[in-house]
């Protein structure tokens, strides 16, 4: 814990327990904040509670669900409990959902999506909004290449429109939250190694109806890798910080391209 450009910050990292949230949970702490791992898998959040506090970081553990407005607002008010302030907000936690053509996707995969990545990123601003107006900050929400660049992943119509949607709300947000000098901004990543793929159900009828993505051998500026959450959390770090004090109202994309390529 070296380098303490957050000192004296309180960060929440929701969906902390794990790949973009974990990384970025790390690299806040690293840099002075103090870190809520907020998770609806208490374990997940534990886990990265102890390695920030093997770090010589300070950081809390948080079982709650996005989706939930009750839960939300308790894992918010704790952490403005024992830290008395909220200045960085990561709103990061989403699903990939189920992956299929629209005339199959269920009418509860549709909620499910929308609630967690959508209507999840609404409630984490809601609570913490008073918090942050007292001081001013920062809140980051990750949205993604799909649906904002990404259109040739056939089946994920729900998960698209929710990260095309987290991008409008981010707009909205950052004029109506200017005046009390909280920026917002939404990243977009590209293919980042993470857990998410895992908990993906594809349909065979999704995966039938996929554009094949052929990538030119040799043309991407990063020859095409999926990135890491590490670099992911320079990203996020950058906007927590000062250093982005002008950048409000904007996405992102973190991506090496590749969806200039393929989108
Ligand atoms: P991940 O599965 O590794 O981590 C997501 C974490 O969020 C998990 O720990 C999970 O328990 C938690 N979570 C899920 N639903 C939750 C809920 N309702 N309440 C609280 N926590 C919940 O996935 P990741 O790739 O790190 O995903 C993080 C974000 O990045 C997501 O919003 C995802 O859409 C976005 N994203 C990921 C990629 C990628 O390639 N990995 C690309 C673009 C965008």
């Amino acid at each position: 814990m070296s380098q303490q450009k957050l000192n004296g910050k309180v960060a929440i990292v929701t969906g902390g327990g794990s790949g973009i949230g974990r990384g970025a949970a790390l690299r806040l702490a690293e840099h002075g904040a103090k870190v809520c791992v907020l998770d609806r898998e208490r374990e997940r959040a534990n886990m990265v509670k102890e390695e920030i506090a093997r770090l010589g970081g300070e950081a809390m553990a948080v079982e709650a669900d996005v989706s939930e407005s009750e839960s939300v607002r308790m894992a918010i008010s704790k952490a403005a409990d024992r830290w008395e302030r909220i200045d960085i907000v990561f709103a990061n936690a989403g699903i990939n959902g189920t992956w299929t053509t629209i005339e199959d996707l269920s009418e509860e995969d549709w909620d499910r999506t929308m609630n967690i990545n959508l209507k999840g990123t609404f409630l984490t601003l809601k609570y913490a909004i008073p918090f942050l107006k007292k001081q001013g900050g920062s809140v980051i929400i990750t949205s993604s290449v799909n649906g904002n660049r990404i259109f040739s992943n056939i089946g994920a119509s729900a998960y698209s429109t929710s990260k095309a949607g987290q991008v409008a709300f981010m707009q909205m947000a950052a004029l109506e939250l200017a005046e009390y000098r909280i920026r917002v901004n939404a990243i977009c990543p590209g293919a980042i190694k993470t857990n998410i793929g895992q908990n993906t159900n594809r349909t065979p009828e999704a995966e039938e109806a996929a554009i094949p993505v052929e990538y030119p051998e040799g043309s991407s500026p990063l020859e095409h890798h999926a990135g890491s959450p590490e670099q992911v959390a320079d990203l996020v770090l950058f906007l927590a910080s000062q250093q982005s004090s002008l950048i409000t109202g904007t996405k992102v994309f973190i991506d090496g391209a590749e969806s200039l390529l393929i989108g």
